[in-house]
């Protein structure tokens, strides 16, 4: 095993970490990673970080129980790179602090993030629970069990293959282990973020709609049950994109049988059930709704339903009166007016706008779903804790990579591309800005490294108040007739044609920018957006008819997930925006994040061409770059494993020394620089371990760290 202190006897494996690299650079970075790479090693430490690329291969042994066990109860650097070391690294800083950890999981589409995410729950869950010896079935046993058959069900209904990963996660999700005083896991919470529902009804050729979808299909006693072809090529939102099969890895017909287990599992009711596989059923007919043009009204430009018998059948699905739902679908009742001379009227549809209303339709529909089963496992994984016992969490947090595309980024990836933003920004803060200042504001000696690329202007661009891309978003959706992609793009054009991070059509010679394009240099790289459905997906209109039609249902589920929206006569509250809304989960997200002591896992890809074992130089020359790899590599050599306030650090290690404890009536500053002298930390002509702030005793390497622990333990049992 490669470990801290003899891996001079293996650098021809590669430096298992990249602090132990002599001269810190682009070229040696790179390649170190390539060596430790070709050599089969995927992980790298910077320090307590953890950097993994991509293989596109399993890799034999590397996750078996044998390798689990192999880092239990060891320190991060006494063991090689691996996310179970990272994984025991945060579980012990949980018990031993009581302070809440989190590990974020960065990286672009297909970089292994969603992987790593469940290799280290899987360590935790395996650890966590050792305490029941072996007992299956124990409180904390279920839970972690429910969790990871969430994730099954979730991986079902919020993935999907894209063009850069045949399983895309196309929602970000947060999920809290929520442990008690002895750091066993009692319950557990997930969040989700903005799921990428258009992709129910339109995506880009050669990608898939939500797994769960051809998942279904294979089961015959449900298709069966609901008169449903076998067939994926009969329903138009699986057509459309001209792919049926997610790749080598990906068997539907075998992960529906994983995901009917896990709901089981779960706890789902028959009834439940019964209404998921009728709307999942029913969305997909949804599609197959056709209309034409209506014969009989000749002066207006309606429609009529064309396969009726298809709508009939949708109806009959959801439980709902077809009449009701057929006019839903073909005409729009409009409000005019305001308190006693309100009134409505009913304007027909054209072809269009039927076909709008159609879709949004299905993708509202299974949105709700989707949230519903969020909230479904919510409470079974949180059922009856009383919120007091938890002491402390371990939050994992794995959202949707930055993402681009050769054609058509729209405001999904606009969306996804922002959340990233956030992340990045939250590392910059954390691990090069904050970490630096906090040297130089305890006194402690520092050359400041600053040479790194820092995206907030991007996130003031984005985010801005009074104007920023969201909010001029946002206006453009309230002003009514102003409001088309025309105006929009003047307005950024307007306000931004000169920030350095945005081009417009006007100024560039960039072909790909047309008059409703604008271009953002991301942090990751250069995506032109395409602007011409970004009003309406912000809008994301719900329409009322649509309301009513589901409200004459009388199946309970969809009641439910609808209960919201029934409620009439509501103030009427200025709507507020999908891209409004997601700002405000995403800046919720990042203040938990501040509050808990964070881990990371930087994701690499390492071609994209998902080829086993290839490793693109370029490629992942461009992705250290902007992950600022160097630089973390800097800050983290120059820097300080750990640090402590003295009060923690002494209560901690006062016992090693006899002038120490048991009485000490000094500071307890000077109470450690006792017992670093009692203990002989410091070796002449060795370079100082540890240095004494003015509040916090910073010690440079976890070697030294571990020696504390070590006398510790011989000292305890006396
Ligand atoms: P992301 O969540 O970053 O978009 P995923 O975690 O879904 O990416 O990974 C994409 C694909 O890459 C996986 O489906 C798997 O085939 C492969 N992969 C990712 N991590 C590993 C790993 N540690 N070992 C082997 N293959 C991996
Ligand atoms: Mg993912």
């Amino acid at each position: 095993m490669d470990t801290y202190y003899n891996y001079s006897h293996v650098s021809q494996q590669g430096l298992p970490d990249f602090c132990f690299l002599e001269k810190v650079d682009e070229v040696e970075v790179l390649n170190n990673l390539q060596l430790r790479f070709q050599k089969e090693h995927i992980y790298t430490y910077i320090g307590d970080q953890v950097v993994s690329v991509n293989p596109f291969q399993k890799k034999p042994g590397i996750y078996s129980a044998e390798t689990l066990k192999s880092y239990q109860n060891m320190y991060i650097y006494e063991v090689s790179p691996h996310i179970y070391a990272l994984a025991q690294d945060t579980y012990k800083k949980l018990l031993l602090s009581k302070e809440s950890q989190c590990v974020i999981i960065s990286g672009e589409s297909g970089s292994g993030k969603t992987e790593a995410s469940k290799i280290f729950l899987e360590y935790i869950s395996k650890v966590s629970t050792i305490s029941s010896g072996g007992q299956t079935n124990t409180r904390p046993e279920i839970i972690m069990k429910h969790i990871i058959e969430s994730n099954i069900v979730l991986e079902a209904f919020g993935n999907a293959k894209t063009l850069k990963n045949d399983n895309s996660s196309r929602f970000g999700k947060f999920i809290e282990l929520e442990f008690d005083g002895a750091g066993v896991p009692i319950s557990g919470k997930i969040q989700q973020f903005l799921l990428e529902k258009s992709r129910v009804h339109t995506r880009a050729i050669g990608e898939r709609s939500f797994h769960i979808f051809y998942q279904f299909l294979t089961c015959k006693k449900i298709t069966q049950k609901y008169g449903m072809s076998e067939d994926p090529a009969q329903y138009r939102y699986l057509k459309e994109s001209l792919c049926y099969t997610a790749g080598p890895n990906i068997n539907d017909q075998r992960d529906f049988k994983l995901v009917e287990q896990a709901l089981e599992s779960l706890k789902w009711t028959e009834e439940n059930l019964d209404s998921l596989w009728r709307m999942l059923s029913a969305i997909l007919l949804i599609g197959n709704i056709e209309f034409q043009a209506d014969a009989e009204k000749v002066n207006v430009d309606a429609v009529q339903i064309q396969n009726p018998e298809v709508l009939k059948k949708v109806a009959s699905l959801l439980h709902c009166n077809s009449l009701v739902l057929e006019k839903a679908l073909i005409s729009r009742s409009l409000t005019t007016g305001a308190g006693k001379r309100q009134s409505s009227i009913k304007v027909l549809l054209n072809p269009t706008q039927a076909r709008e209303t159609r879709d949004s339709f299905a993708k509202v529909l299974y949105d709700r779903l989707f949230s519903f089963v969020v909230e479904k496992i919510n409470e079974t994984i949180g059922n009856g804790i009383d919120q007091k016992q938890i002491e402390s969490i371990i939050g994992i947090l794995d959202i949707y990579g930055f993402e681009v595309y050769d054609q058509n980024n729209s405001f999904e990836q606009f969306i996804i591309n922002y959340a990233n933003e956030k992340l990045q920004q939250l590392f910059i803060n954390l691990v090069l800005r904050q970490e630096q200042e906090e040297y130089i504001k305890e006194g402690i000696e520092w050359k400041n490294i600053d040479n790194y690329f820092d995206n907030q202007p991007i996130i003031d661009l984005i985010e801005g108040q009074p104007v920023g891309l969201l909010r001029l978003l946002d206006e453009a959706c309230i002003v009514g007739q102003s409001g088309t992609p025309e105006n929009l793009i003047q307005k950024f054009n307007q306000f931004f044609s000169k920030h350095k991070h945005y081009e417009s059509y006007e100024s560039t010679n960039n072909l790909a920018i047309d008059a409703t394009s604008f271009m953002l240099k991301h942090y990751a790289g250069s995506v032109t957006y395409n602007l011409n459905e970004f009003i309406h997906k912000n809008k994301d209109p719900l329409y009322q008819d649509l309301i009513n039609t589901l409200e004459s249902s009388s199946d309970r589920l969809l009641l439910k997930i609808f209960q919201k929206d029934f409620q009439k006569n509501q103030v009427k509250k200025i709507p507020t925006t999908a891209g409004f809304q997601f700002k405000l989960a995403i800046n919720a997200l990042v203040g938990r994040l501040n509050a808990c002591q964070p881990h990371y896992i930087r994701c690499i890809k390492s071609n994209d061409e998902k080829k086993a074992g290839y490793f693109d130089y370029e490629r992942v020359k461009h992705q250290i770059r902007y992950l600022n790899t160097v630089e973390t590599v800097r800050v983290r050599k120059a820097g300080f494993a750990n640090k402590q306030h003295y009060s923690r650090f002494f209560n901690r290690y006062k016992l090693l020394s006899p002038a120490t404890f048991p009485t000490w009536t000094l500071s307890a500053r000077e109470g450690v620089m006792e017992i670093v002298k009692h203990c002989k930390i410091e070796q002449p002509n060795q370079p100082q371990e540890c240095h004494f702030g003015k509040k916090k005793l910073f010690i440079k390497s976890a070697k030294t760290l571990f020696k504390f622990e070590e006398l510790r333990a011989v000292e305890l049992p006396r």
